[in-house]
């Protein structure tokens, strides 16, 4: 399959199923573009483990995602009930079934509990001193370390587990490019959580699913580097129908303000177990992708399923055939108009302009934090947009953005030189003699960060004036 012409991108949970070199060779060949490590399950070695393997595959971006504020039952083992029997349910180890915090003073009689992704259903009856008693409203088996869902209600959990605090450090140690925030619910859990980063460069993703999540959605994307639109529990928190309007309004706000946008959960569920995806799985996958989305993601298919690699190739050819479709996103700001304008908001507009005005064939961005080239690829113009970086991490997180190829190079970042920089992109095949390229990049400054060129070169011809500039060069000698 050529994958060299996805534009989408693909985020796979490694698990049991994918751990293996071979396998994750496999994925990355069927168009995988990320890792995402699920810290729900497993410990630090296999996380390690999981990083190694990926590392040998290739330079590929790595997602802790943390569990945060997540409510959970214990139990020491299987309980099985039936419909209308009372269930006594604690806050701590003494009683048989507890559950993870004690939120006994948010709770009433009458509150709906939902266990298992809201398989079953219980509802309080009373709320007592040390426990509550629920009836189930159908048979029910409580399992240890489910999740839990009490729709419609804040509860105030710390925002980060002992788990998860281990696991930021972890990520700064290993070098990881992102962290997913489960149940993110305002920009107080983002702050919290960038505290906890200190210098590091990680950036963060905001997994949307909860109504605190959605209700705070514009703040939420201002302070977080990417939003997840989490479907699984957002479905469980609002109930399932309301899930797709939200995921549209989400990816419109987040392509607004060229942020990340990933589209998560039962993508290609069927897959766990079967080798080939439903109809209404290939079109929900294809769906996100004219929604806006840059990155779509699997789960339990390759975490778990039978067909980890088949499940990519079939993401790959549905995100494939629909991309020449993807809607260009205008500039919602006018660029002229009289609020103090970013020079790269403006910029990157400009760019989305020529191009669709000249036969371009190719954008080179020269991003020093990556944020023109993010500011660029929300744009979804319908080209690649090669961007060219000096870090290594910033290049890997740039590769979780819509049509983004991205590469590093050692280059001189303050007084960067373009003729040198496409020949050396020419050298090492990235762009051909007959592309018409657009270059940006921030030029003459002493600010590394600062993009205020656009530059529109044919190869052919950028070509022909390094030669004679070598040619004099040696002369000279
Ligand atoms: P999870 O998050 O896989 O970590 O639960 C995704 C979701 O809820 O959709
Ligand atoms: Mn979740």
């Amino acid at each position: 399959m050529d994958i060299s012409k996805k534009d989408t991108k693909i985020l796979c949970t490694i698990g049991p199923a994918t751990v293996e070199k071979k396998i994750l060779k496999k994925l990355f060949e069927a168009g995988m573009n990320a890792v995402r490590i699920n810290t729900a399950h497993g410990d630090f070695e296999w996380y390690k483990e999981i990083i190694k393997n990926a590392r040998s595959v290739a330079d590929l971006p790595i997602m802790i995602d943390i569990k945060g504020p997540e409510l959970r039952i214990r139990s020491n083992e299987k309980y099985e009930f039936n419909r209308k029997n009372v269930i006594t349910i604690g806050f701590n180890a003494k009683h048989p079934i507890h559950f993870n915090y004690n939120i006994r003073s948010n709770l009433k009689k009458g509150d709906i509990i939902l266990i298992e992704d809201g398989k079953y259903k219980l509802i309080i009856t009373k709320v007592l001193k040390d426990t509550i008693n629920a009836i189930s409203d159908n048979k029910c088996t409580i399992e240890p370390n489910k999740n839990v869902h009490i729709p419609n209600k804040k509860i105030p959990l710390p925002s980060l587990t002992k788990k998860d605090i281990k696991a930021i450090r972890f990520s700064i140690k290993n070098n990881i490019d992102y962290i997913a925030l489960s149940f993110c619910r305002s920009k107080k859990d983002i702050m919290n959580l960038r505290k906890r980063l200190g210098n590091s460069n990680i950036k963060i993703i905001a997994k949307i699913e909860n109504k605190e999540g959605i209700d705070n959605i514009e703040e939420i994307i201002k302070y977080a580097d990417g939003v997840m639109v989490a479907r699984g529990d957002l479905g469980v928190e609002l109930s399932p129908e309301k899930v797709p309007l939200a995921q549209k309004h989400i990816i419109k706000m987040c392509n607004e303000e060229g942020k990340l946008v990933i589209v998560a959960t039962q993508m290609l569920e069927s897959m766990i177990n079967n080798p080939n995806p439903t109809r209404a799985e290939i079109s929900d996958v294809a769906n996100a992708v004219l929604d806006g989305s840059d990155c779509v993601m699997l789960s339990a298919e390759t975490a778990i399923g039978k067909y980890p690699v088949r499940a990519v190739e079939f993401m790959t050819k549905a995100t494939v055939n629909v991309e020449a479709e993807v809607i260009p996103t205008t500039d919602k700001e006018d660029p002229c108009s009289p609020k103090k304008p970013s020079i790269s908001r403006v910029i990157a507009s400009s760019v989305s302009e020529l191009c669709r005005r000249l036969p371009i064939t190719k954008i080179i961005c020269l991003t020093y934090s990556g944020h023109t080239a993010t500011q660029i690829a929300k744009f979804r113009i319908d080209l690649p947009l090669i961007t060219v970086t000096k870090s290594s991490q910033v290049k890997r997180q740039l590769m979780l953005y819509y049509a983004v190829r991205s590469h590093n190079m050692k280059i001189n970042f303050k007084d960067p030189d373009s003729v040198k920089i496409l020949t050396k992109l020419y050298k090492e095949k990235k762009i051909e003699k007959d592309d018409l390229v657009l270059f940006t990049a921030g030029l003459h400054t002493l600010h590394e960060k600062r993009t205020n060129t656009i530059q529109i070169h044919r190869i052919s011809d950028i070509y022909a004036y390094s030669k004679k500039k070598e040619r004099e060069r040696k002369r000279k000698e």
